[in-house]
């Protein structure tokens, strides 16, 4: 009978507990479906800022409009948090051009890889394909040098998971340059780490190392590859471009922070990127999980919730090319020996959030799928092993134990948009951008509760 009664007690609390939880998760759904300003939030960062790389006036904009916003709210603590990033700028000339035996020209669209020398006037080479960074490693400096080498691997279109395809894909355009350099390659130019078959050149980040021989790096359309790939069957295809983009000295750049205190003083940080690649308007990428961010503690404190731990949302700078905001992050908050126990990052686009991914133990895996039946109603329902994000990755160096989480998002398009010129705020759904809001204002809820 003891034995009857505190089961009944155990199922009574348990009930109760994840009563309470459920109504409070469809206040925060009511809120950012009925009052939510995620989506104007986000119109005013592409519409009123733009794209905003790195260094640029754009990016320092994003830092007076994001502090700016936070201060709005009323939020218990906004700052900024100083850091040095580095200033690669586009230039104002960037243009390709095939030539065949034929002699037919096509112009090609292209855009520069971010962090690229510009070519120095106009250069010529003739194209020699390759698959991809492997492929290119097998190849002597002989078949290489004074030529432009076309990397032409595409995006797996069997994998259901995007991110999947891209990272296959990923080292063409962050390593492939670096690579062709050690053989003295003229130029290199990408087929763009993109889904669709469409005219969009999508740009991104690549990487020299410190002694190479340092050469031009470009992206083309699919569509442009897929041409060039079926010239190149044909004879041989010379290559013209040029392109005037320059890496400059680091800058003083910050990440804007937003808080609201808890009853005791560890941290659970969330956040997006705030800069973006400097085409479009990094609306998917990641003008989304800044929206996501800002939205989930202006919800919380909205409807009253006082939390247990240290709410904090971080507009992190510099993801896309050095990922110096999340670096510098960890490095000061560890410095400062704040406790930190989770962190949680939204960087893959305005999409229908699924789930979140988590980067944890089994234990914190466990945790985290516990929830599914709660959640199964505002159809989350993806909780599995994964990555956390870039810029809440390197807390992981100085808190080991933390958890991390990644909203998982239906990933199917984000690649049409990803570093392109047509990432734009009308490219978002307003609905789903409110879902992925709530989404992030129940994970950090749920985690403030849940991890002592
Ligand atoms: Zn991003």
């Amino acid at each position: 009978m003891k034995k009857l009664i505190l089961l009944l007690l155990v199922i009574t609390s348990t009930t109760s507990f994840a009563q309470t939880d459920s109504t409070f998760i469809r206040e925060i759904y009511d809120e950012a479906l009925e009052k939510g300003e995620a989506y104007e939030n986000l119109r005013s960062l592409c519409k009123d800022i733009g794209a905003r790389i790195t260094g640029s006036a754009e990016a320092e904009m994003a830092v007076k409009w994001g502090e700016k916003l936070l201060k709005s709210y009323n939020f218990d603590n906004v700052y900024l948090q100083e850091i040095k990033v580095p200033h690669w700028e586009r230039g104002t000339t960037e243009a390709a051009w095939i030539e065949n035996e034929a002699g037919e020209i096509l112009k090609l669209d292209i855009l520069a890889l971010g962090g690229s020398i510009g070519t120095n006037g106009l250069i010529t080479g003739e194209v020699i394909e390759v698959l991809d960074v492997k492929a290119l490693q097998q190849l002597s400096e002989n078949e290489v040098k004074g030529k432009i080498v076309f990397l032409s691997q595409a995006f797996d279109k069997k994998n259901i998971q995007t991110f999947k395809s891209y990272g296959a894909c990923y080292p063409i355009r962050g390593l492939g340059t670096n690579e062709a350099g050690k053989l003295n390659a003229k130029a290199v130019v990408i087929r763009s780490l993109a889904t669709p078959e469409d005219d969009f050149p999508h740009t991104g980040t690549m990487h020299y190392d410190e002694d190479v021989n340092k050469i031009p790096g470009a992206a083309m359309s699919t569509n442009n590859a897929t041409l060039l790939s079926e010239w190149l069957k044909k004879g041989k295809v010379t290559l013209k471009m040029e392109m005037d983009c320059k890496t400059y000295p680091d800058v003083t750049s910050y990440n804007v922070i937003a808080e609201m205190n808890g009853k005791d003083d560890k941290v659970i940080t969330w956040g997006g990127h705030l800069d973006s690649w400097d085409v479009g308007e990094g609306a998917h990428d990641d003008g989304a999980g800044i929206a996501h961010s800002i939205e989930a503690l202006r919800i919380l404190k909205e409807l009253g919730y006082q939390p247990n731990h240290k709410l904090r949302c971080v507009l992190f700078m510099n993801e896309e090319n050095g990922n110096m905001g999340g670096k510098s992050y960890a490095k000061i908050v560890s410095e400062k020996k704040e406790e930190h126990i989770c962190a949680i990052e939204s960087d893959r686009g305005g999409f229908l959030p699924v789930g979140f991914d988590v980067n944890g133990t089994e234990d914190q895996l466990k945790m985290v799928q516990n929830y599914e039946t709660l959640l199964n109603s505002f159809e989350l329902y993806r909780f599995r092993k994964g990555f956390g994000g870039v810029d809440i990755g390197p807390l992981k160096e100085y808190y080991p134990n933390m958890i991390q989480l990644g909203m998982a998002i239906s990933s199917q398009r984000y690649f049409n948009y990803h570093h392109t010129n047509n990432d734009v705020f009308e490219a978002v759904n307003q609905r789903e951008l409110e879902l992925g809001s709530a989404a992030m204002a129940t994970m950090v809820y749920l985690m403030d509760k849940t991890l002592k």
